[in-house]
C-alpha cells in the first residue's frame, strides 16, 4: 500500500478502535463502580479495591486516550489488566461457576481493540490461563457432572472467536480498500490531491529537517477543451490516461504525480532544486509534445504548460506551493504556452524568472 493510503488507513483504524476502546473504559468505569458496592456489601474487600483502582483507571484513561499519538499501546496498558482482573476473578474462591460466562468477552473486545493478529494471540492466551483456572478450581468434576454445561461454554466461546476473527478480517479489508480509492483518482489511477498533500507534510518534515530542497510542478493541458469539443468526452478522457503515463514513465522514482483535477496535475520531486525542477519539467514538456495520444482513428496531439515552486519556507503550506506554482503556470499560458516558468524569487532574489520555451509556440490540439 502507498504510504499516503497507509496513512488515511491508519487514521480510520485509530478512530474506530478509538471508538471501541472509549465504550470499553465507559463500561468499565461503570460497571467497575456497581462492583465496587457489590463487593463491599459482600465484604470482599480485595476484589473491592481491584475494582475501584479500575475504575479510576478507565476514568483517567478516557482523557488520555482523546488526543493521544500511541493509541496502541495505551490499548495494550489497558488491556492487560482488564484481563488480569477478570482472571483474578475466575481464579478467587468467593466467585461463582457462572463468573466464567465472562470468557466470551474475551476475543471479542481484542479482536475489537487490537485487530486480526494481536487480538488472536492475546484472546488465545486469556482463554487458555481461564480453561486452566477453571479446572484448578473445579477440577475434572464439574466436566463429568456438567459436560453440556461446559461444552457449551466452550462451543459459544470458540464461536464468538471465530466471528470476531472474521469479522476484523474483513473490516480491516475494507477499510484498506475504501483508504486507497480515498486517495486515488479514479480515471488516471493516479494519486489525487489528498494524497499529494499528505506526501507533502511528509516529505516536508524531512527535506527541512535534512536540509535538503523539495520542489513541485504544476502541468496543466493546453487548449484541453478543444480535444472534448472536437473529439468527444471518451477522447478528451482517454487523453487524460495517457498523458499520465507519460508523466509517470518519464519522472525519476522518487518523484511522485497526482491529479488535481480536470486537465491539471501537481508533481512532488524530492531533493530537486528549483534549477533541477526546471529541468524535470522541460524533460516532461518535450515527453508530452512528442506523444501522440491514439484514439479510435485519430492521432491527438497535446502540449502542456508548467510551472515550478520550490519550498522555500518551513511554514509553507501546500496550498501556498501550489499557488506559487500555479502563477508560473500562469505567466507560462501567457507567454504562449507549451512552455516551463519556474519561481525563484524566494529561491534566489538577485535572479530573474527563468523560462524555458519550445522553439515553436503551442497550438491548438490536432
Ligand atoms: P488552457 O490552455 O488555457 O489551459 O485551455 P484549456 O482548454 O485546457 O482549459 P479550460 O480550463 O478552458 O478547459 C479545461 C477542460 O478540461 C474543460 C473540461 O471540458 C475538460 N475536463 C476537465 N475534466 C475532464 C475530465 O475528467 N475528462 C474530460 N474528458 N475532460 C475534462
Ligand atoms: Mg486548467
Ligand atoms: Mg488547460
Amino acid at each position: 500500500m502507498p504510504r499516503a493510503s497507509r496513512k488515511a488507513h491508519e487514521g480510520f483504524e485509530a478512530h474506530h478502535r478509538r471508538a471501541v476502546l472509549q465504550v470499553l473504559l465507559v463500561l468499565t468505569a461503570v460497571c467497575g463502580a456497581a462492583y465496587v458496592v457489590i463487593n463491599l456489601r459482600a465484604e470482599q474487600y480485595v476484589l473491592m479495591v481491584i475494582e475501584l483502582l479500575m475504575t479510576v483507571f478507565a476514568c483517567t484513561l478516557l482523557f488520555v486516550i482523546r488526543g493521544t499519538r500511541h493509541l496502541k499501546a495505551w490499548t495494550i496498558v489497558f488491556i492487560i489488566p482488564f484481563y488480569s482482573v477478570m482472571m483474578y476473578g475466575f481464579y478467587s474462591p468467593e466467585t461463582e461457576i457462572t463468573v466464567f460466562g465472562w470468557v466470551l468477552v474475551i476475543p471479542l473486545l481484542a479482536h475489537l481493540l487490537l485487530g486480526r493478529r494481536l487480538g488472536a494471540a492475546v484472546s488465545v492466551f486469556f482463554v487458555g490461563v481461564a480453561g486452566v483456572l477453571f479446572l484448578y478450581r473445579f477440577g475434572g468434576d464439574a466436566i463429568v457432572q456438567a459436560p453440556g454445561s461446559i461444552a457449551n461454554i466452550a462451543m459459544a466461546t470458540a464461536t464468538v472467536f471465530a466471528l470476531s476473527h472474521f469479522y476484523e478480517a474483513s473490516r480491516e479489508q475494507a477499510e484498506r480498500r475504501l483508504s486507497e480509492m480515498a486517495m486515488t483518482d479514479s480515471l488516471t489511477g493516479l494519486p489525487n490531491r489528498a494524497y499529494l498533500e499528505q506526501l507533502f507534510e511528509d516529505e516536508k518534515q524531512w527535506h527541512m529537517t535534512a536540509g535538503t530542497p523539495l520542489s513541485l510542478l504544476m502541468v496543466d493541458l493546453d487548449f484541453f477543451k478543444q480535444v472534448n469539443d472536437r473529439h468527444g468526452h471518451d477522447a478528451g478522457d482517454a487523453a487524460l490516461r495517457a498523458i499520465a503515463g507519460v508523466m509517470r514513465d518519464n519522472l525519476r522514482e522518487h518523484d511522485t504525480v497526482g491529479r488535481l483535477g480536470g486537465e491539471e496535475f501537481a508533481i512532488l520531486l524530492s531533493d530537486t532544486d528549483v534549477h533541477q525542477g526546471l529541468m524535470v519539467a522541460e524533460g516532461l514538456r518535450r515527453a508530452i509534445a512528442s506523444h501522440g495520444c491514439h484514439h479510435q482513428a485519430h492521432m491527438l496531439r497535446l502540449t502542456a504548460s508548467l510551472g515550478v515552486a520550490t519550498l522555500s519556507l518551513p511554514d509553507e503550506t501546500f496550498a501556498d506551493l501550489l499557488c506559487r506554482a500555479d502563477r508560473c503556470l500562469y505567466r507560462a499560458k501567457h507567454a504562449g504556452r507549451n512552455r516551463v516558468v519556474a519561481d525563484t524569487t524566494t529561491a534566489a532574489p538577485s535572479e530573474t524568472t527563468p523560462s524555458i520555451r519550445p522553439s515553436s509556440g503551442a497550438t491548438s490540439p490536432k
